[in-house]
């Protein structure tokens, strides 16, 4: 598989559009973070290489990618949002509210109940996303203790 500021140069080409060194910069630094991130996390990222790159343009690049089907959103609830690389196996997320773990899990059972909605309402699923709020095993140990 070509490397992902390659397929994205490939695409941006396509339409005319040639892919700027920031871009190009931001792209292989957002590689280098795995997992989920915040468009924060990622500019203060970018930043450590160059310092001239904004949050916006930041923004920018990350809309890019998630338009171009390179990136998807993950909201995690009160209004906040991280983002991960589309993986190539569907996953879904359980989210600690106290520390912001965030665990991936597969589930078929998902997978069924998808195809079986998918077929009662002649809906093509293209994507989905399940997010499961709550304690992770760490914070549910500090809470019992400090309820003590
Ligand atoms: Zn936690
Ligand atoms: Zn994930």
């Amino acid at each position: 598989m070509k490397a992902l500021v390659e397929q994205v140069e490939g695409i941006l080409k396509f339409r005319g559009k040639r892919l700027t060194k920031q871009r190009r910069l931001i792209i292989e630094t957002l590689k280098n973070l795995q997992g989920h991130f915040d468009v924060q996390d990622l500019h203060r990222r970018v930043e450590e290489a160059d310092h001239r790159i904004s949050l916006s343009t930041v923004y920018r690049t990350v809309n890019l990618l998630k338009e171009l089907g390179f990136l998807r959103a993950l909201d995690i609830g009160e209004g906040y949002t991280l983002y991960e690389v589309v993986p190539e196996f569907e996953h879904h997320h359980l989210v600690c509210i106290r520390c912001g773990r965030i665990v991936e899990f597969h589930c078929e059972h998902c997978e069924a109940i998808h195809r079986r909605l998918a077929e009662n309402y002649g809906f093509e699923i293209v994507s989905s996303q399940v997010v499961l709020q709550g304690y992770c095993p760490k914070c549910r140990k500090e809470l019992n203790t400090e309820a003590l």
